[in-house]
């Protein structure tokens, strides 16, 4: 191991990871005068999803649901301050559009990063594990600088998980990784190398499918581009005001408090809430498509749902998908030269929290119990806890990734961080009940 370094100060919070959930966390708790706190990122900067920020693309939330103004609307980390301070705000009133693009997003957090002296960058969590010490029970922290491997150890009270989710790729696919076939988070940096003369076959159904497919088509490189899903079509995400409301804190309420079977019976039926393609990604793709084969050209494009790609054989230089369709149940091969898995994100358990793995309370599955306040819950005999962002889509539902209940969440986390309602939280946001309405008892005449 290389040289050490113990830090003396105890911390109220230290954040593992700085992606949008725990950069809010740093905006929100900066002007709280209790709130000691401590971030760790281990890339070197704040960089944002950014094998996917691709030219076009936008935030498929407003820009209300920025870092903090969902908590604060003064807050100066606020998207409309960074216009300001960017002398871009007329530009953006007459653009009359509050769907930013996901390259401007990515520049407002690094612009609020950049402020913060809490976030630290290029500094892996490797440890966490609990000790004793005479300011009582605490949470050591052992975190490696990426460019020299010096390990420093840091002390805090509370513990804020903000690692996101990782790529996911069936396991019948995973063997086929490498080169050639690769997870579309990695889609602009193998971009670079280029898809000229290249037949490409892409994966997937969600929005990172739908973009990659039209981004793709749009440059006219490939020689022929598949978009191939086992889904029943290549169907919109929700995204009608009503259905919106499900995004809200009192959505939230209400499924919390169901029986844990009842919330994975849900979670499989609500796949378009949140999983699908917005309706004008698949307009713009649509219109692309139709532009294409004007004239009689032909298409060097062809997308085909209900299609499962069960496993993928390298055979000299070619990539073999071996299909079967998931109706009529025939199975067939498509060959390419490129293989993109849009195959989507899933929660990792992290190994940092090895040294208190047999404290923390888990279900049946094996995933963590979480308090609806956003605690593990685990069997330590302290009130120092551990909060969890983005981790809690079993036990909270379909809200758990959305940027835009994020500053909800945040505030939640800091309320309890600082013993006092620093931000207020808002109760009954949505115009539907999702529970039972209960009407009154009658009362009765004379
Ligand atoms: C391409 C894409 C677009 C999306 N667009 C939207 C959208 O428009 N609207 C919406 O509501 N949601 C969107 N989402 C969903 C979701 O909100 C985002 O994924 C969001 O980035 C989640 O934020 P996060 O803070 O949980 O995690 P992340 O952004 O994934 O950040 C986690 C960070 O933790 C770091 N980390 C992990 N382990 C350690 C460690 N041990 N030590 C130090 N650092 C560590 C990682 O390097 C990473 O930077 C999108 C998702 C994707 C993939």
């Amino acid at each position: 191991m290389n040289s050490q370094s113990k830090q003396n100060d105890i911390y109220d919070v230290i954040g593992v990871g700085i992606g949008p959930f725990n950069l809010g966390l740093a905006a929100l708790s900066d002007p709280v005068p209790e709130i000691n706190a401590l971030f760790f990122e281990r890339k070197s900067s704040f960089n944002w999803h950014p094998g996917l920020l691709i030219e076009g693309t936008t935030l498929q939330v407003p820009f209300l649901a920025d870092l903090v103004t969902m908590a604060d609307v003064t807050s100066k980390y606020s998207f409309l301050n960074y216009l300001q301070q960017h002398h871009r705000l007329y530009s953006f009133y007459f653009l009359e559009d509050f769907h930013i693009p996901r390259k401007e997003y990515n520049h407002y957090c690094q612009w609020v990063a950049e402020q913060l002296d809490s976030c630290r960058f290029g500094m892996n969590v490797e440890s966490i594990s609990l000790v004793e010490t005479e300011e009582g029970a605490l949470y050591e922290v052992r975190v490696a600088d990426q460019q020299d491997g010096r390990e420093s150890i840091y002390f805090s009270r509370h513990i804020a998980l903000g690692i996101g989710t990782g790529p996911h790729v069936p396991a019948s696919l995973r063997k086929a990784l490498g080169g050639e076939v690769f997870h579309s988070s990695e889609y602009l940096m193998k971009k670079q190398d280029g898809f000229k003369g290249k037949r490409v076959a892409v994966i997937g159904s969600g929005q990172s499918a739908a973009e990659v497919f039209y981004d793709l088509v749009g440059g006219g490189e490939a020689r022929h581009v598949s978009w191939l899903t086992r889904s029943k079509g290549f169907f919109p995400m929700e995204y009608s005001n009503l259905g919106l409301e499900y995004f809200s804190p009192d959505y939230i309420d209400f499924f919390y408090q169901l029986p844990q079977w009842k919330k994975d019976e849900l979670l499989r039926q609500q796949d378009l809430l949140y999983k699908g393609i917005s309706a004008k990604t698949i307009a713009d793709i649509y219109h692309l498509l139709y532009e294409r084969t004007a004239g009689g050209r032909d298409a060097a494009f062809d997308l085909q749902s209900m299609t499962e790609v069960e496993h993928i054989e390298l055979d000299r230089g070619s990539c073999v998908l071996h299909c079967s369709h998931r109706v009529n149940e025939e199975r067939f091969q498509r060959l390419a030269d490129v293989v993109i898995l849009a195959t989507g994100y899933k929660e990792r358990l992290p190994e940092f929290l090895a040294p208190v793995d047999s404290l923390i309370e888990k279900d049946e599955s094996g995933r963590f119990v979480i308090t609806r306040d956003y605690r593990l819950k685990t069997a330590v005999k302290t009130d120092h806890h551990i909060f969890v962002q983005n981790g809690e889509l079993h036990t909270h539902g379909v809200g758990a990734p959305d940027l835009g209940l994020g500053a909800y969440r945040n505030s939640v986390i800091i309320n309890q961080l600082a013993g006092r309602e620093v931000y207020t939280v808002s109760h009954k946001t949505v115009f539907q009940t999702f529970g039972a309405v209960k009407e009154k008892a009658a009362v009765p005449n004379g």
